[in-house]
């Protein structure tokens, strides 16, 4: 029974707590404060939260609730507390009691924190008996989401359920008063897992700190180490070292694509980097994801980081993070060097989890191996992200964020599982208030990591006790994931790509209407091409497509996205008719000889196999292509980051992006790019032009006005936009809690089941 609120000072007590409770010290935490006011009862997880009960006199019942509210240990977030009357129950004490496990589960799975300040100092401790002991965490930090098995968030549930704890941890973990009470993963040298350096037969070369060592001197003398940290395998080498980065360069296949960087220290981030307040909350936060910061210029340290062309080739940004795990504490501790850090993976497939499986995929990458026995339940990346206007920015929603529900802005009558997109996908589950996205999955194009998708649902529903009444799913015909939505008999509802994006940040804002700049890759658009540079009016009843940019055809189709040349091909192909006139036009097409250019332009002209697009990040690509003569690019965004790089903000000319009914026309823009040389103020120009259009499009527009989409990682266009939309009065609304990119689409489908029920 609910009582009112008169009542609930009454001495006897029972309070339902929900939210993010279980694995943060709220138990001990609850505990004692109960003794302090010498109050009786207990608590317990339980499948939404915790239960406390409690037995006292009023004034301490009273002090208890205003504590419980305010005092709680930081990493707790209390979502709801439900109190009712409690049956006299005769406590003699205050207990802890086991877990109960009725009821629908719907408390939060906690993601993996990094090693504390606290456990640091112990690590570093010569008395400490957890000196140098490579597992250390407490109720604070530590590994959480990756090992876990299901719910409630008990040892017994985890993947620590192999290593019994020895007399000393077992003290500790049944200790209310101490700060690894009930910590789950506590272990020592004692009783838990252990790290061994291995040469790539699996011969023994050392065992935990023993294998640090040797691991620090394998790195400084130019070899690449596998190490297995909280999610998954990374690559590490010598951030110091030019052959270790090439020779990590060729043997990963990767000529170009930056690098991510470890670095000790504050002080050391700054002698290679630039950062802000911030960004410095953000680099040592609880959570320490990788972290885009603006290289320093000029570098006064090269030798110490080689962060200027080896790491980040060619952008003037650079990846850093610090270490969040014990062993990597420990390994930067002995080199005192920056290392590089990067995902044992094949590019956008999951992280390798095991031996075998590292040994398949990357057997030919690293020459040693740093293992331990710690099993990972669930692999998870590093997360990314980036501040803009003062405020973190994530590209990659993973390790340290991931799976943390997001609260919707009003209850689910159904149950929703959302698909996501095809690139960067994430999945998401959503009932009541809360959406449970999970963390970035990777691009389902291949085997593994539709595996890893369909492996993610599954535990996603096992954890909470999950069936989806309704699934929401992306509009586009051929993506992977459409076998796996074969099999399944639930209602099947079905979502435009850029839409989904609208939606995902008006879900975040609480919007019911905006007008949404929605600019990315591609996305399968209600006309059948492949969507990109899009304005959408969204209200209650839907969205009509506002504007658009100006189509061209993508010869080829996906292979236009990796050679961007035939890109700018299609749009000069529009302009020239003689294939001598075409060729004269621009350099780099010039070495296309006359057979495949033939080919192309008869492509050009039939559309076989070149659908048309009207995306932004195609366009970007294609300026980036003639300004830096790059006919392919290795990596996705490289052309919008060396674009950036370039941008000098005293350049205040812009192209002129005409508005021609619902078309942005900007093909006439390429006329100069391919006669004028001046990259800077090219590059220049061409970002501030997508502004111009921006101000433009929105000046009489009185709805919230919001961007979604890949191209939003670019930080220059954005700060543009905030710039230039001050002069106009408004105020532009970027994503805060999910990625602007394809990683926060499965958002935007949960929103819509939300909106689809009201309707
Ligand atoms: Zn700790
Ligand atoms: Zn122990
Ligand atoms: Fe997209």
């Amino acid at each position: 029974m609910v009582i009112s609120c008169r009542l609930w000072v009454e001495p006897m007590l029972r309070l339902e707590i929900s939210g993010s409770v279980q694995g943060v010290g709220f138990r001990p935490f609850v505990y004692n404060l109960a003794e302090s006011l010498n109050l009786k009862g207990s608590v317990q997880n339980s499948t939404s939260g915790a239960i406390i009960e409690l037995e006292g006199d009023k004034e301490a019942i009273e002090a208890f609730l205003s504590s419980l509210k305010s005092e709680h240990p930081k990493n707790a977030k209390i979502d709801t507390i439900h109190k009712t009357e409690l049956v006299d129950k005769n406590y003699k004490s205050f207990e802890i009691i086991e877990s109960e496990l009725t009821g629908s589960i719907s408390a939060n799975i906690l993601p993996d924190l990094a090693t504390c300040p606290e456990c640091t100092k112990e690590l570093r401790e010569l008395k400490n008996r957890r000196f140098e002991h490579p597992f250390i965490n407490c109720i604070d930090c530590g590994p959480r989401y990756s090992i876990i098995k299901s719910l409630p968030y008990d040892r017994a549930n985890t993947s620590m359920s192999e290593f019994a704890m020895c007399k000393a941890c077992s003290k500790e973990y049944k200790d209310p008063k101490n700060r690894r009470f009930h910590a789950e993963p506590i272990a020592c040298k004692e009783c838990g897992a252990t790290l061994s350096l291995k040469k790539k037969d699996g011969s023994l070369i050392a065992s935990d700190t023993e294998a640090i060592k040797a691991t620090a001197n394998l790195i400084k003398r130019g070899y690449i180490i596998a190490i297995k940290g909280i999610g998954g395998f990374h690559l590490v080498c010598s951030a110091q070292k030019r052959e270790a980065l090439n020779k990590l360069r060729e043997r990963k296949n990767r000529p170009t694509k930056p690098f991510a960087v470890m670095l000790r220290t504050l002080s050391d981030i700054s002698k290679c980097t630039e950062f802000s307040k911030e960004e410095e909350e953000l680099l040592t936060s609880r959570e320490k994801p990788v972290v885009l910061l603006k290289k320093r210029k000029p570098h006064r340290l090269e030798k110490f980081c080689l962060s200027c062309e080896c790491i980040a080739p060619n952008i003037d940004r650079v990846g850093v993070f610090m270490p969040y795990n014990p062993v990597y504490i420990m390994l930067c501790d002995m080199l005192k060097a920056p290392i590089v850090v990067t995902s044992a993976n094949l590019s956008n497939e999951p992280l390798c989890t095991d031996q075998k499986e590292l040994e398949e995929k990357l057997g030919g990458v690293y020459d040693y191996l740093l293992d331990n026995d710690r099993g990972i339940i669930n692999p998870i990346d590093d997360s990314v992200a980036f501040v803009l206007d003062g405020i973190p920015r994530f590209i990659r929603r993973a390790r340290g964020y991931a799976p943390e529900p997001i609260k919707l802005p009003f209850r689910l009558k159904k149950r929703v599982l959302a698909l996501g997109a095809e690139q960067k996908n994430t999945i998401a589950i959503a009932f009541d208030d809360k959406a449970i996205i999970s963390p970035h999955i990777g691009d389902l194009d291949n085997i593994d990591t539709l595996e890893r998708f369909e492996k993610t649902i599954a535990l996603l529903k096992d954890m909470y006790d999950f069936e989806p009444d309704i699934i929401v799913c992306d509009k586009h015909p051929s993506y992977s994931y459409r076998k796996y939505l074969k099999n399944q008999k639930t209602e099947i509802l079905e979502l435009q790509h850029h839409y989904a994006h609208a939606l995902s940040l008006m879900c975040e804002e609480g919007l019911s209407e905006a007008l949404a700049f929605c600019w990315d890759g591609t996305g399968y658009g209600d006309d059948g091409t492949l969507w990109g540079g899009e304005v959408l009016d969204v209200s209650k009843e839907g969205y009509k497509r506002a504007y658009h940019f100006d189509t061209f055809r993508l010869l080829g189709g996906e292979k236009a996205i990796k050679e961007p040349r035939r890109i700018i091909l299609s749009v000069l192909a529009e302009r020239f008719f003689d294939i001598k006139d075409i060729k004269e036009s621009c350099q780099i097409l010039k070495d296309i000889d006359d057979d495949q250019l033939k080919t192309l332009l008869k492509m050009h002209k039939s559309g076989l196999n070149s659908p048309f697009s009207s995306s932004v990040g195609r366009i970007f690509d294609a300026v980036g292509a003639v300004l830096f003569k790059m006919p392919y690019t290795t990596y996705e965004g490289e052309c919008g980051m060396m674009l950036e790089a370039l941008y000098d903000k005293s350049i205040n000319d812009s192209f002129e992006l005409r508005l021609e009914e619902d078309r942005i026309c900007f093909k006439h823009i390429f006329e100069e790019l391919i006669t004028q040389k001046d990259t800077k103020r090219l590059a220049s120009m061409f970002i501030n032009s997508l502004s111009s259009v921006v101000c433009e499009i929105s000046k009489d527009v009185r709805k919230p006005i919001i961007f979604s989409g890949g191209v939003f990682q670019n930080r220059t266009l954005c700060e543009k936009i905030i710039s230039d939309f001050k002069k106009i009065g408004k105020t532009p609304i970027f994503h805060k809690r999910v990625p602007t990119n394809d990683g926060g689409i499965s958002l935007g489908q949960i929103y819509y089941a939300g909106l689809h029920e009201t309707r």
